[in-house]
């Protein structure tokens, strides 16, 4: 763990203020005040980490063909560190990638990459035992032939999955193997509970001395000053406040552009529209996660199956009419650095979703599962879509990995594309305000590194972790399943 850095200023302590309180805002406002760093988090919505959902960890990237093995090989190390800083918050179960005949793709073409991204869990290992949070590196990933696959059919469906076979047995007992190239693989890629990380990041800053949080609180504009900068802000109820900070963190999520623009910053983005959906299935036993693949934007784009407790399934379907949106993608100009969504996208956003498009949407969803699953043409709608707007900076939609820009001596602005970037994002604003002669950090952190782990994201149980994010499940309207441990 790491010790408090020692704040170089003789006026003031440092007061780093965080604008947002996403993945991205909550999870540096955590890294600073672990190091006892004063931090005031200033967040438009009613709550941490309230944001576009989050619901697998992406260790390794596999999802992602399109993506190169560099991006594989960041998103492995830095999963495995925010595993290490949320602890309470992952859904221990794997992944099993499937392509379908449908598919143009090769079956076999993940199988170099994953010898990679095995090999650097191994060292990452070996580095340091702590990073065994994936299981054996050796299990990393198991390929599954044609006849084990028939074979596994045969097996009754286990009640507690103890072993890669166990979890395939459901598989093989509801897919058609002649509808598949094989190999199948399944791989240590787990869930991530959005709830269990709101819930872990709300108990640490509410409770911690060197955090202040404003909820309902919404930065309307910027003002330089020579020593940093005052940002103000209104509440609910309309009373403005001004707050002076020596360094700002732009976090706001795919509403970043319009605090660059606030700032005077130009910057290039991407802010894509997207949704996921909520559906009930009874069936036996456990599921691991499932990717049949299929090519975006294409009616047989990639379908994903994400199991929570209770008979409750997140569903993604990367076409037109369920995932994605037509016109979703949008980009900056040249006035502004805020990508603009059309109107009934932001309206959404905004206002939340009718019920005829809740339904539909779902129903889509369903069924496009159901073409290779057809067991779960069963299945009904849940609940209301999980859904957000998601930035990528730059002009590459397909870019994964990305964390933190600088603009002068005073402000960051944190730009991920997966929750699991936040934490190298939170750790480069730390060197750079070390860099800047704010702090002192000690040898350790400049030879090693910081640590992932977090003492103020220990500190409670997972029972109270869980406790705590069926709270916010049941304030935000969702299934209470999303909040439960797997196990
Ligand atoms: C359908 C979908 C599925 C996804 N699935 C995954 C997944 O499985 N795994 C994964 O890692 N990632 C996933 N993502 C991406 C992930 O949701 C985002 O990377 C992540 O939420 C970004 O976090 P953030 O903190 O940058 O932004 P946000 O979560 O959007 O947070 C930004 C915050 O800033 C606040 N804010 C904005 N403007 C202001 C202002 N002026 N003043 C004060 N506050 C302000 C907002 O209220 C918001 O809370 C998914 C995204 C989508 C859309």
């Amino acid at each position: 763990m790491n010790t408090k850095v020692n704040c170089n200023s003789a006026q003031r302590p440092l007061r780093v203020g965080i604008l947002g309180g996403g993945v991205a805002g909550a999870t540096v406002a955590l890294r600073l005040a672990d190091l006892g760093i004063n931090t005031v988090i200033i967040e438009a919505s009613d709550g941490l980490i309230n944001g576009p959902p989050i619901c697998h960890l992406h260790a390794g990237g596999n999802l992602y063909r399109e993506i190169s093995d560099q991006q594989c090989l960041t998103l492995l190390r830095q999963s495995i560190d925010s595993v290490r800083a949320y602890p309470h918050s992952i859904n221990y179960r794997p992944t099993v990638i499937a392509t379908p005949l449908t598919d143009p793709g090769d079956a076999q073409a993940l199988l170099p990459r994953l010898k990679q991204v095995a090999k650097e869990y191994q060292r990452l290992v070996d580095e340091d035992p702590a990073n065994k949070v994936l299981g054996e590196p050796s299990q990393y990933y198991r390929c599954y032939s044609r006849e084990q696959f028939i074979a596994l059919a045969k097996q009754p469906i286990p009640e507690q999955p103890l072993s890669h076979d166990d979890w395939m047995t459901p598989l093989a007992h509801h897919l058609d193997p002649s509808q598949f190239k094989f190999p199948l693989i399944l791989v240590q890629e787990y869930g991530w509970s959005l709830f269990r990380m709101a819930a872990t990041a709300t108990l640490a800053l509410e409770q911690s001395e060197y955090c202040e949080l404003h909820v309902n609180t919404r930065a309307t504009q910027l003002e330089q000053l020579n020593d940093g900068w005052c940002v103000h802000t209104v509440d609910q109820q309309g009373h403005n406040q001004p707050f002076k900070v020596d360094f700002l963190v732009n976090a706001c999520g795919f509403r970043t552009g319009l605090v660059d623009d606030m700032a005077g910053y130009r910057r290039e983005r991407l802010v894509e529209y997207k949704a996921a959906y909520v559906a009930h299935w009874q069936t036996d036993g456990h599921w691991p996660e499932v990717i049949f693949h299929g090519p975006r934007g294409t009616p047989q784009g990639m379908a994903q199956l994400t199991p929570y407790p209770n008979g409750i399934y997140q569903l993604h379907g990367m076409t037109d009419s369920i995932t994605l949106f037509k016109d979703g993608l949008v980009a900056s100009s040249a006035y502004s650095a805020q990508p603009e969504l059309p109107q009934p996208y932001q309206t959404q956003l905004d206002h939340g979703w009718q019920t005829p498009d809740i339904t539909q949407r779902t129903q889509d969803a369903i069924s496009h599962l159901a073409r290779m699953l057809p067991a779960f043409k069963q299945a009904t709608v849940a609940g209301k879509p999980l859904f957000g707007a998601q930035q990528i900076p730059g002009s590459d939609p397909s870019l994964r990995a990305a964390d933190v820009s600088f603009e002068g001596a005073h402000y960051a602005r944190v730009e991920i594309v997966k929750a699991s970037s936040a934490l190298t994002a939170a750790d480069r604003i730390v060197y750079k305000l070390a860099d800047l002669g704010w702090l002192t950090l000690s040898e350790q952190a400049i030879q090693h590194g910081l640590s992932p782990q977090l003492t103020i994201t220990t500190q409670h149980s997972a029972h109270q972790i869980e406790a705590s994010a069926v709270k916010l499940t049941q304030q935000r309207g969702y299934p209470e399943a999303l909040a439960l441990n797997m196990d």
